[in-house]
């Protein structure tokens, strides 16, 4: 895999880690379909920066991934626009939180559709494409809550595991091919995401934003500091370099530790 002839998808990053990926997948040389929401104009401003900065194509479609359709309608516009799609990074998800009893069922098909049916029905537009060709990436997002649970997190936990789930299967089903597959699992980075939920926390608590922060980080990420978007992208980027080639079906931590404990 030589990124700088490779054309990547990465949904969901006109925001956060997602916007880290394509960056870092920019910076490496490869052209960039983006996907997300967001202010039409600023989308465009950061499209267009990312092409002048890094002299690669850089797309970008709006689909909503919680349809199939959607998710269709993206791998076709990456396609049309950039010609083929050899890095899938599914990295749009969402969030809520709330106890199981009372979390609204639509909450949990909303975060089912996006952060687990998105990923499976991208997988399945690309990978025909990436089997011809033998050459393909497919990096899934998942989180620390892929592999355990916090409280509170149903359908965001569920969706997550489920990810991981679906990655080995992938990994397994790709494994004499040049297509790998394979999820990294984030704790705590500091993005739009997260900074909702330290704002829940300090109305919550009577704190300000600044203790919600360190308490968040002191509950579960024993290193006391937030994962980086740019450091998701990094590896996200090794994940795609030939030295990663036997990494399949793995579930990387980012984490600060908070799977050691
Ligand atoms: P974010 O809210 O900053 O970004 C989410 C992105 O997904 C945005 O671009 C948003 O527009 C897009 N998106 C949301 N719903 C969409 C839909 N229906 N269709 C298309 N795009 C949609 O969040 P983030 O923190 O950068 O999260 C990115 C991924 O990382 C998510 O899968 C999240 O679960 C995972 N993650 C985040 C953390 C963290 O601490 N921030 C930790 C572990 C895992």
């Amino acid at each position: 895999m030589q990124l700088d002839s490779c054309v990547a998808v990465v949904t969901g990053s006109t925001s956060g880690i997602g916007l880290g990926i394509a960056r870092a997948l920019a910076t490496a040389g490869a052209d960039i379909m983006l996907n997300g929401f967001g202010e039409a104009a600023e989308i465009d401003a950061l499209r267009a920066g990312l092409e002048a900065e890094h002299h690669v194509r850089v797309g970008f479609d709006g689909s909503d991934l919680s349809t199939r359709a959607g998710v269709e309608a993206l791998v076709a516009a990456a396609v049309r626009d950039l010609g083929r799609v050899d890095v899938l990074v599914n990295n749009a998800g969402i969030q809520y939180t709330g106890p199981v009893q009372s979390f609204p069922a639509e909450r949990w098909d909303a975060i089912l559709a996006v952060n687990l049916s998105a990923v499976f029905h991208a997988t399945q537009a690309v990978l025909p494409g990436m089997l011809e060709r033998n050459q393909g990436r497919i990096i899934n997002v998942a989180s620390v809550h892929g592999l355990v649970a916090s409280a509170h997190k149903a359908a965001y936990v569920a969706a997550k595991h489920g990810v991981i789930g679906l990655t080995k299967v992938v990994a397994l089903e790709t494994a004499i091919t040049g297509v790998t597959c394979n999820a990294i699992c984030p704790g705590w980075v500091l993005t739009p995401l997260v900074q909702r939920q330290i704002d829940d926390l300090a109305t919550r608590a009577g704190i300000t934003a600044d203790a919600a922060q360190q308490q968040l980080l002191g509950e579960k990420q024993p290193s006391l500091e937030f994962a980086t978007p740019d450091q998701i992208g990094a590896l996200t980027v090794f994940l795609c370099s030939d030295a990663a080639s036997q990494i399949r079906g793995a579930a990387l931590p980012v984490d600060g530790a908070w799977l050691a404990q």
